[in-house]
């Protein structure tokens, strides 16, 4: 096992399989244009399978899909089916705003997905388009409807926006326990591309909490699994959720994460302003061993725990979106969340 500067392993990776979405989310797109990466630099099916296997051989047991949308991804049942070959690979993920998830769930789960996340922030459809400048509510709650028979234990995430959506978490509550899925709240995050986010927009855990607790009555933690971003409680009832605390009591001591881009650039933390280029190795003609060892260098070198300095400097200077626009790595749709 590959170890960091605080001893976190290289366990888990964010493969972003491309940074186009067909959703515009105000707390990750809000900005009417964006800098594409140029579709040459996107990573071939054959390209991403080798950094993996390079990323299995350090450490990495856990992937998750993401982008972007990564539903946008042409074919990407046959990603799946090369990934989930592989025997060191303990999880395979899917995080996906739902929109093409209806028709693509059964051709997903045959080539070996093993769990699948949607991010639901809304069940109200003028509030859906007003957070996605698109009216694709119906569709997304289909793929729920879909999914959730076919990946049991399916995840929701909802990001909490006071003022947005902070008034719905009863029924979001309601509906995730409807699927039997497990709902995660999560703190909204001051990440590139939040361009509107402000201190005052965010629901703490507390607040969280303590609105649920109203409602349901007494609240008991439950630990978290694994090395997971959130934290798990459960209703009197027994239905259990999660709370994503990464604002306002961040997880980086145990942050074992990181994330390589569609075009092949490797980021550690989620606000990383610089990664690793894999690309120019790979089709450079760079072997194994080499590209074994820069991604060895890289993360036994790392020391960052962005949240947690986001935090200690009371999360002033926001990425400028000059900044933002010229440099689309910088992204949070680009970076894969
Ligand atoms: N498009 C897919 C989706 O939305 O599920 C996958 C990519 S998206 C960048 C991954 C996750 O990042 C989503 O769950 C989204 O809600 C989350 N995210 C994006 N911007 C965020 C922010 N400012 N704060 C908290 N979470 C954010
Ligand atoms: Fe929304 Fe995900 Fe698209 Fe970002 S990448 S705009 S969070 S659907
Ligand atoms: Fe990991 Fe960075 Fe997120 Fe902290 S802010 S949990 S170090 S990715």
């Amino acid at each position: 096992m590959l170890y960091d500067q605080h001893h976190r392993p290289l366990r888990n990776l964010r493969l972003s399989v491309t940074d186009r979405c067909n959703l515009r989310c105000s707390y990750c797109m809000p900005e009417p244009d964006y800098l594409w990466l140029p579709r040459e630099d996107i990573l071939q099916f054959e390209e991403i399978d080798r950094l993996t296997d390079l990323f299995i051989g350090l450490g990495v047991d856990k992937v998750r899909l993401t982008g972007g949308e990564p539903l946008l991804r042409r074919d990407l049942p046959d990603l799946v089916a090369r990934l989930a070959q592989k025997p060191g690979l303990r999880d395979l993920a899917l995080t996906t705003n739902g929109v093409l998830l209806a028709p693509a769930a059964a051709a997903l789960k045959a080539a070996g997905l093993h769990r699948v996340t949607v991010s639901l922030d809304t069940l109200q459809a003028d509030r859906f388009e007003a957070l996605t400048r698109s009216n694709e509510l119906g569709r997304v709650l289909e793929g729920i409807a879909t999914a959730a028979p076919i990946f049991p234990g399916l995840k929701l995430d909802t990001v909490v926006m006071r003022g947005i959506n902070d008034d719905e978490l009863v029924p979001l509550m309601a509906f995730a326990r409807h699927h039997g899925a497990e709902i995660r709240f999560i703190e909204y995050m001051d990440v590139g591309g939040a361009t509107h986010w402000s201190p005052d927009r965010v629901v703490s855990r507390d607040e969280i909490l303590a609105h649920l607790g109203a409602h349901y009555g007494p609240i008991v933690p439950v630990g978290k699994q694994d090395s997971a971003p959130a934290d798990r409680y459960r209703l009197p009832d027994g239905t259990i959720f999660g709370i994503v605390s990464s604002t306002t009591a961040p997880f980086c001591a145990a942050c074992d994460r990181s994330r390589l881009t569609a075009d092949g650039q490797w980021f550690l933390c989620l606000y990383g302003s610089r990664g690793l280029d894999l690309r120019g190795p790979l089709r450079g003609g760079a072997d194994d061993e080499a590209i074994a060892g820069a991604l060895r260098g890289v993360w036994h070198a790392r020391t960052d725990r962005g949240a947690e300095a986001r935090l200690a400097a009371g999360h002033r200077g926001l990425i400028p979106v000059d900044s933002l626009r010229r440099d689309p790595h910088l992204e949070m749709h680009t970076r894969g969340g």
